[in-house]
């Protein structure tokens, strides 16, 4: 029988990774900077660039909208299994600004040997982002500001 989760949350699965969602632009009025703690312990975070998901490669291979990709973004708890991405893309001709965030708990079994299963990888093959939910409000305090965001030259 599969595992029941306590929240009520639809979880998106992509081959047994379990994970969830969230679509960064319901709530803030400014954009969240970078992530600075885990949502799961609080401990700090990891974080690097990765390569961008299919969707918004996609995305911007369509010229003629216009695209903008402003980073794909890995994000690692420094303490517990806690992992997640996060992805800002824009396409000026819908006037489109996207900023989501995928979370997930990696398995103990994804943990061995330094996480080099890395389970967001297929995740980030797979996912179309249409079933985005509204950031938890109290993750709102995990963020930096927005000044130390970009940390490189667009
Ligand atoms: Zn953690």
């Amino acid at each position: 029988m599969k595992k029941q989760l306590l929240s009520s949350e639809p979880v998106g699965a992509i081959k047994s990774q379990t994970f969830r969602v969230y679509n960064l632009r319901t709530f803030f009025r400014r954009e969240p900077g970078n992530l600075e703690r885990c949502p799961s312990c609080g401990s700090g975070i990891i974080s690097s660039e990765v390569e961008p998901s299919k969707k918004v490669a996609t995305d911007m291979s369509d010229i003629n909208a216009v695209p903008s990709h402003y980073f794909s973004r890995l994000y690692l708890c420094s303490a517990c299994a806690w992992w997640g991405v996060r992805e800002r893309w824009g396409l000026l001709v819908y006037e489109e600004e996207c900023d989501y965030m995928i979370a997930g708990m990696a398995e103990q079994k994804d943990l061995a040997g330094k996480r080099e299963s890395q389970p967001w990888r297929l995740v980030l093959e797979n996912i179309d982002y249409l079933s985005a939910l509204p950031l938890p409000r109290d993750w709102g305090d995990l963020f930096g500001s927005f000044r130390y965001l970009l940390n490189r030259p667009l």
